[in-house]
């Protein structure tokens, strides 16, 4: 049983040292301009992702369209915007597809609602004394 998990281990790394090494060939032929290959590549990674219950490596979990699979290079067949409106959130276009992802900014909304608490905590001891 503790073998097996091991193994298990040890095909995972594998697995996430090719999903890498795809990701940064796709990279490649993407600043290259060869989409058709990097298609593959970024198709490729996912799959092996996918079959071995891989998280996504962090590094490139953005850098994919998941709508049409294309590797998102930022400035060329992406567009990143930072906006504020509502909350504070990142905003990325694929130019390819027109797919929208949004990532909220977790860790300055959490330094906010920190600060709003801290204060309310503050009020509260005023009051006690
Ligand atoms: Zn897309």
């Amino acid at each position: 049983m503790k073998k097996k998990k091991f193994l298990e281990k040890k095909l995972k790394k594998i697995a996430y040292e090719r999903v890498d090494t795809l990701m940064k060939l796709a990279e490649e032929e993407a600043k290259k301009g060869r989409w058709d290959r990097v298609k593959r590549y970024v198709y490729l990674a996912r799959r092996i992702a996918m079959k071995m219950r891989l998280k996504f490596p962090k590094k490139w979990k953005r850098r994919i369209c998941k709508k049409c699979g294309t590797f998102l290079l930022y400035g060329r067949n992406a567009r990143v915007r930072v906006k504020s409106k509502r909350y504070p959130h990142v905003v990325i276009t694929c130019l390819e597809c027109g797919a929208i992802y949004r990532i909220p900014m977790i860790r300055e909304k959490k330094e906010k609602r920190r600060k709003k608490l801290e204060k309310k905590l503050k009020a509260k001891n005023k009051v006690v004394e």
